[in-house]
C-alpha cells in the first residue's frame, strides 16, 4: 500500500524592500494556488535577514496588498529577524562538522574574480585554509564540493549545478553579522514544515544551495517549482529598482487576472472585473501547475489584460 501523501504546505516569503507588485504578485499568486488547490496550509513569512534593506512601511503594505488580493495565510506571519538564534544553531552544526570557516576578504579584494552563476564573485578559496587577514571582522563561508546537485523543478524541468565551478564556497554569515538568505530560507522552511516552495525563477540558480545545506543539516527536501518571473521590454526584472508600480489595493482584481494570465491559466474574460474573491474561486478550482510556461521570464505585457490602468 502507498503511504498516504503528506499536508501540503506552500509559503511566499517576500523581502520588505518594497510594496508589492505585478512581479511579486506572481510568486503569492503562483504559491498560494498550488497550495490551496491541494488543500494544502499558506504561509507568509516576511524575509527581513538583512535588515538594512528593509523599507519602512514595507511590511505592512505588503500584507496590506495581500489581504485586499484576498490572499489570506495561515497562522501568524513569521520575521526573519526574529530567528537569530535558529540560524546561529544552524551555523554552529555546521561549523561542528567543518563545513565553515572564517574568511576576511572584502567584496573589493574580491571583484577581479570571475563571477559565479548569481553575479557574485566565484570565491577562489584565499581563506580555505585559515582567515588571511586576522585583524579583520570575519564572514562565515561554507565549503562546496564538485558534486553535480540535480533536481527535478516542476516547472523548469531538469535543472543541475556543480556548486564548486559554478559557484564557489559562499557566505552564510557576513562580516557585519547578519545571517545570509541562503542560510536562513533552509532554516525556515524546514522550521515551517514547507513542503512546497514556488518561486521566480530568479532563485532557481540558488536552489542547488539550499539543496546542499539541508543535506548537511539533516533537513528535508521540499519540492521546487520556479516561475517565470516578470521582466520589462528591456528584460529587467520588474522590481523597486526598475520602478514597477505598487498594486492598486483598492481594485487588484485586474492584476490577478493579468497575474492568472501571466501564470498561463486561462481566466474566463468576463472575470476580468470581478471581485478578487470570486476570481481566486475560480483559479482554485481551475489551476494547473502544468501550464505555467516553463520559462525563466516573460514580458509583462503578454498578458493580454494588462494596462498600466490597472496600476496606481
Ligand atoms: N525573499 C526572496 C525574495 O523576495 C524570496 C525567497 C524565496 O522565496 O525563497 O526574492
Ligand atoms: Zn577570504
Amino acid at each position: 500500500m502507498l503511504a498516504e501523501p503528506g499536508p501540503v504546505c506552500g509559503r511566499f516569503a517576500p523581502s520588505p524592500t518594497g510594496p508589492l507588485h505585478f512581479g511579486s504578485l506572481i510568486a503569492a499568486l503562483g504559491s498560494f494556488l498550488e497550495a490551496r488547490a491541494q488543500g494544502g496550509q499558506w504561509l507568509v513569512r516576511i524575509e527581513d535577514v538583512d535588515a538594512p534593506r528593509t523599507a519602512p512601511g514595507a511590511t505592512e503594505a505588503i500584507l496590506r496588498t495581500l489581504e485586499s488580493c484576498r490572499l489570506f495565510w495561515d497562522g501568524a506571519v513569521w520575521y526573519q529577524s526574529r530567528r537569530t538564534e535558529r540560524y546561529q544553531a544552524a551555523l554552529e552544526a555546521l561549523s561542528h562538522a567543518g563545513q565553515v570557516y572564517p574568511c576576511t576578504c572584502t567584496r573589493r579584494e574580491l571583484a577581479g574574480c570571475p563571477r559565479g552563476r548569481d553575479g557574485s564573485s566565484l570565491y577562489p578559496g584565499h581563506c580555505r585554509t585559515g582567515p588571511r587577514r586576522p585583524e579583520r571582522p570575519h564572514a562565515f563561508r561554507l565549503r562546496v564540493t564538485d558534486a553535480r546537485l540535480t533536481f527535478h523543478d516542476a516547472v523548469q524541468g531538469e535543472y543541475h549545478q556543480c556548486l564548486e565551478s559554478e559557484v564557489g564556497d559562499f557566505v552564510i554569515r557576513r562580516a557585519d553579522g547578519l545571517f545570509t538568505y541562503q542560510l536562513a530560507v533552509v532554516v525556515d522552511d524546514a522550521d515551517q514544515g514547507v513542503t512546497e516552495v514556488i518561486r521566480g525563477s530568479d532563485l532557481l540558480d540558488s536552489t542547488p544551495r539550499q539543496l546542499y545545506l539541508q543535506g548537511l543539516l539533516g533537513l528535508p527536501t521540499p519540492c521546487y517549482g520556479h516561475l517565470p518571473v516578470a521582466v520589462d521590454e528591456r528584460g529587467d526584472k520588474l522590481s523597486k529598482q526598475t520602478h514597477a508600480p505598487p498594486l492598486d489595493e483598492r481594485n487588484p482584481g485586474p492584476a490577478l487576472w493579468d497575474a492568472l494570465r501571466f501564470l498561463g491559466q486561462q481566466p474566463p474574460t468576463d472575470l476580468l472585473n470581478a471581485p478578487p474573491a470570486e476570481l481566486l474561486n475560480w483559479a482554485r478550482a481551475h489551476w494547473r501547475l502544468e501550464r505555467v510556461p516553463s520559462v525563466r521570464a516573460r514580458l509583462e505585457r503578454q498578458s493580454a489584460g494588462f494596462s498600466p490602468i490597472h496600476c496606481r
